[in-house]
């Protein structure tokens, strides 16, 4: 390595810039990541994934406290909420997170460069310190993870106060009486159920006809949507926020439906309609580096981007917005790096909205399996019929399972339940080694278990569903 100071020079510590640096490190390559932030762990541990979860495990503690804890048994008068408190713990777990990730940097023998990289050309990355101060490194390869931003309307500026985004949504120091959500996407819908248990009257306006739209399953929207009407939420659907005014008390918003023009008004406006590439002054210009045609970084199936040793992962790519695509793209561009076959199964992304019920989606849906002409057999199976559900109070929902008509193979689970983020993971084993909804069907599940239920579904493939 003559002219390199590094095999490998990351730029973001996120899911897929910091989980690259490890593997790449574990395999030899002498390594540094580079973060312009703070902390390092990215937009998933510091403003996204974990603190998005931490609010919705408190917030949810709170609306069981209130709603359930007497059918239960439990006497717990005067439940109040805290959120100082609720904050502070959201801080906690976040920084317990964010330190660990510093702490494997160390343990793996990683250089952490704190800066805002600039790519110069292919094997040159510039790194201005806060203080303005620059340091190059000279690296054999470089890898591009430098995530994504919020989207922001050009009609509603964001101004951190009146009109927020996902950012300021996970940290209100007061529950807005009311609160509109721009999106029924993943972030409008948590950040929607967190808001509502805590007191907020929340309103989601969602120019589509239905709520999670994007890659969950029409009866998966239908009970989600159920579920958070039941928790106060009113929905706004095939509804178009034409134009807003910021005044002193809040936010007053123009829009459109079938009916003609309505409008609302809210304390504060959330916009969750999707997030953008992260590009800005990264120098793929200077280095060449071309963009997809929606502004994404462009890389082959392996991550390689059209300047050879440069290569781009996680949200800053194509692909679903999510931190395990941008884990498991770290760790397979690592290895590529590192001379091994790395892949990435990109049919096999499971996908997860962490309401109550959660929902949970892998592969196709019943809906794409009309469009694409595929002759699929749909097994479903009730959660008011699993034991384990009627036990633990957590009956909404029900497991799908969508099978090859012919083969048996299994092509698609859609679960909307209680835990349905960890019931999902056998099915994505299951699909990833090609499995039948059969051996599915046939493999013991403990009883009482949620789990039972996508067994159940299962059989229910073939019409045989023991339960229900
Ligand atoms: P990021 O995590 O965005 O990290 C990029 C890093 O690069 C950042 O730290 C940034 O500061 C740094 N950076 C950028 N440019 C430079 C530069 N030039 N120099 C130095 N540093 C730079 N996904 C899930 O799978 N599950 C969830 O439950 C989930 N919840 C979410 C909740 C919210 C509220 C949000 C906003 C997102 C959520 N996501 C979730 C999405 C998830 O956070 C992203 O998909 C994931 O973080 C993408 O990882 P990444 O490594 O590509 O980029
Ligand atoms: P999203 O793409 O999931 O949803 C955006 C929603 O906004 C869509 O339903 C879209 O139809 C709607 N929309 C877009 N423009 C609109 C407009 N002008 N008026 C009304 N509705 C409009 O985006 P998000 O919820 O902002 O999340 C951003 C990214 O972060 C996504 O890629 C998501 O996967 C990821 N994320 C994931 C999780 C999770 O995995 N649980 C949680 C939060 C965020």
């Amino acid at each position: 390595m003559p002219d390199f100071d590094y095999q490998l020079v990351v730029i973001g510590s996120g899911p897929g810039g910091y989980v690259a640096a490890i593997r790449a490190s574990q395999l030899g390559l002498k390594t540094a990541i580079v973060e312009k932030d703070k902390t390092l762990g990215g937009t998933c541990l510091n403003v996204g994934c974990i603190p998005s979860k931490a609010l919705l495990a408190s917030s949810e503690h709170l609306h069981f406290a209130r709603e359930r804890f007497a059918a239960h048994g439990i006497i717990a008068k005067d439940i109040k909420l805290d959120l100082g408190a609720m904050m502070k713990r959201k801080g906690e777990v976040v920084g317990k997170l964010t330190s660990g990730v510093a702490y494997l940097m160390k343990k793996n023998k990683i250089e952490v460069v704190k800066g805002f990289g600039r790519l110069m050309d292919g094997h040159t990355v510039e790194v201005t310190g806060d203080d303005g101060a620059k340091k190059t490194l000279k690296t054999q390869n470089v890898l591009l993870a430098s995530g994504s931003v919020p989207v922001e309307l050009p009609f509603l500026k964001f101004d951190g106060k009146r009109v927020i985004s996902s950012d300021q949504g996970i940290a209100l120091a007061e529950t807005p009486k009311s609160l509109l959500i721009i999106g029924a996407g993943a972030i409008g819908l948590e950040l929607g159920s967190v808001w509502a248990r805590l007191g907020s009257a929340v309103t989601i306006v969602e120019f589509l006809p239905r709520i999670a739209a994007v890659g969950f399953d029409q009866e998966t929207s239908k009970i989600l949507q159920r579920n958070l009407e039941k928790l106060g939420i009113k929905f706004e659907l095939s509804t178009k926020v034409t134009s807003a005014k910021v005044t002193g008390k809040g936010v007053e918003l123009q829009a459109e439906n079938a009916k003609g023009a309505v409008s609302y008004q809210a304390e504060i406006v959330l916009v969750a309609v999707g997030r953008k590439p992260f590009v800005t002054g990264l120098g793929l210009d200077q280095a060449g580096v071309k963009l997809t045609d929606h502004g994404r970084i462009a890389v082959d199936g392996h991550g390689q981007t059209n300047v050879p040793g440069v290569y781009a992962i996680g949200d800053v790519t194509d692909g679903p917005m999510l931190a395990h695509k941008a884990h498991e793209e770290g760790t397979a561009v690592a290895e590529r790096i590192a001379g091994k076959p790395g892949h990435v199964n990109y049919d096999i992304i499971p996908s997860v909205i962490y309401t109550a019920p959660e929902a949970a989606s892998v592969g196709i849906t019943e809906e794409q399996a009309t469009e694409r002409k595929l002759d699929v057999r749909v097994g479903k199976f009730p959660f008011t019929a699993n034991g384990r559900a009627i036990a633990s109070d957590t009956t909404e929902g029900f497991a799908k399972i969508v099978a090859d008509a012919k083969t048996d193979r299994v092509l698609g689970a859609h679960i909307v339940s209680a835990n349905a983020s960890e019931l999902i993971a056998e099915t994505v084993l299951l699909m990833e080694f090609s499995g039948s909804a059969e051996d599915l069907a046939r493999t013991i599940h403990a009883h009482p278990t949620l789990s039972e239920a996508v067994k159940e579904a299962a059989l229910a493939v073939d019409g045989r569903t023991l339960s229900a």
